[in-house]
């Protein structure tokens, strides 16, 4: 393997806390050559809109390991996450955060806990896909993909063999969201098959959160789609009471990024009190990811030892179990110092040599047959009123096309035929067009037939901001039914 990493000390306490981890790193004789790159706020100030420049890609793609500090996003001014932008380009699928507790040094309420959230990280409302369609309503497009689902529920169950870990967990939504986090779900069902020596199984979100709040112990990997992930890892973190010593990964096929949880803490900076620990398990993560797992091992059991031994910086310092307030730079040096010593209280770490990089083969894709079988044709509508019989009668008077009206939904909800009066209508309609409405099943109908409708409904003055066409796949809805349907 290429030993060339990229390095980016970054923003606020970042170039200290890089400091004090490469020069932890160099201690254990990790023998590693560094490019280090300017990326953040001084970048995104000479224009660079995602705050890396030309040059710092190339670097990037051509190391293909990066280990970035917290940088400082300036606010407004249309800049793009550094971050969002590097998993995206570099295809980093997989975000990786393992949360662990390490009481009594730190403290937590859960003494055991110790789990990973591996969270799916390019697709889902994260695709960054939204729209203002009318005066009242904005939308986001939620978008899940099987070889995106399927690649990073095979990444949680090879990441639970690697490291002896017992069950795997998936999260979804799919009580509600049937299409989406359906897939999700039942391609975790599957691929759980494939792992009889893991233990598998599902939480619905809300109750899968609520349980890891209060019984983080039960927990150990959890595979989740990516808004979720985010909230969750938080909540994790913050229950195990190592936000800052945290680190996470971004892995993907080819690249991968290294870096702590926590951000640039400009309020702290320049002043040699943060906490380096957070960077450091995300470089020992790296370590791993590369093979250098004895390295990983003598600096992680080094930086337990600290732990237990009290050496602690600002932030996790408690008159109780700590012997004394270190700098960053004198933590580091307590961490060399016990090279070669293994915790005595907290669990010492052991990685087995090579079976960390974890390689993810994505499955051929599977033709499938697609009819389509109706359209749904979102309208910009709010004639006073605001009356869906109206619009119903209205819409049911258009008679160029074969497709016909069959139901209006307002926020999903079915308001004509047989609405309630009750229920709130925004100025967002949603208009279902089938062949034979009154049909327990749809048949097929032609791209033209859509187009035909669409011209009608301009002519009499309809302002159509968006259309979905239905189709049935190898047979089945591929589609949800509205509310009340
Ligand atoms: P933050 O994590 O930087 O700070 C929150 C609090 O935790 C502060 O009081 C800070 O002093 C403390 N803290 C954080 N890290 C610490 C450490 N290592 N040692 C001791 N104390 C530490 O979060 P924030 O204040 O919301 O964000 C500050 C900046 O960081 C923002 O510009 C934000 O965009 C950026 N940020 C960057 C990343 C990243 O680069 N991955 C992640 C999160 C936030």
């Amino acid at each position: 393997m290429n030993n060339r990493i990229t390095i980016a000390k970054g923003d606020g306490i970042g170039p200290e806390i890089m400091d004090a981890t490469l020069r932890i790193m160099q201690a254990a004789g990790v023998e590693l050559e560094y490019d280090f790159i300017e990326i953040g706020e001084k970048v995104y100030h000479q224009g660079h809109k995602s705050g890396i420049t030309p040059e710092s890609w190339d670097l990037l793609r051509r190391n293909k390991i990066f280990l970035k500090a917290p940088i400082t996003t300036p606010q407004g001014g249309g800049y793009k996450s550094l971050n969002v932008t590097i998993r995206k380009s570099l295809g980093l699928f997989s975000n990786v955060r393992p949360c662990r507790a390490y009481t009594p040094y730190v403290h937590s309420n859960f003494p055991k806990m110790d789990l990973c959230i591996v969270r799916e990280n390019e697709e889902d409302l994260y695709a960054g896909i939204e729209h203002q369609q009318t005066a009242e309503v904005v939308q986001c497009l939620k978008l899940v993909s099987r070889p995106g689902s399927e690649r990073i529920i095979r990444y949680a169950f090879e990441y639970a063999r690697a490291y002896n870990r017992r069950k795997v967990t998936c999260m979804t939504k799919d009580n509600i969201m049937k299409h989406t986090d359906g897939l999700f779900h039942q391609l975790f069902d599957k691929i759980a098959l494939e792992y009889p020596d893991i233990i598998s199984e599902h939480r619905i979100i809300d109750i899968g959160a609520a349980l890891l709040a209060e019984r983080p112990e039960e927990f150990d990997v959890i595979v989740t789609l990516n808004l979720y992930g985010d909230i969750i890892s938080d909540i994790a973190a913050q229950v195990a009471g190592s936000v800052g010593l945290g680190g996470s990964a971004n892995i993907g096929q080819d690249f991968a990024m290294f870096e702590a949880i926590h951000g640039s803490a400009p309020d702290i900076a320049g002043k040699n009190i943060a906490n380096p620990s957070g960077l450091l398990n995300a470089a020992i993560m790296m370590l791993v990811h590369i093979g250098e797992t004895k390295a990983a091992e003598a600096i992680e059991n080094a930086w337990l030892k600290t732990l237990e031994d009290g050496y602690h910086t600002g932030d996790i310092f408690q008159r109780e179990t700590s012997f004394k307030k270190t700098s960053t730079e004198e933590f580091a040096d307590e961490i060399i110092q016990r090279f070669g010593q293994l915790p005595l209280d907290l669990t010492p770490v052991k990685y087995a040599a090579g079976r960390s990089h974890i390689n993810i083969k994505t499955s051929e894709p599977v033709p499938v047959t697609k009819q389509l079988e109706g359209v749904d044709i979102f309208l910009d509508w709010s004639e006073p009123g605001r009356n869906p019989a109206v619009l119903g009668k209205k819409l049911k008077s258009l008679t160029r096309s074969p497709l016909k009206l069959k139901m209006i939904t307002n926020r999903g909800v079915k308001v004509y035929p047989d609405g309630l009066p009750e229920t709130f209508c925004t100025d967002h309609w949603r208009c279902r067009f089938v062949a034979n409405p009154g049909a327990a099943k749809n048949t097929e109908i032609t791209h033209n037939d859509i187009i035909t409708l669409m011209t009608e409904l301009n002519e009499r003055n309809f302002d159509c901001i968006k259309t979905e066409n239905l189709y049935s796949i190898d047979g089945q809805r591929g589609y949800s039914l509205g509310q009340g349907e």
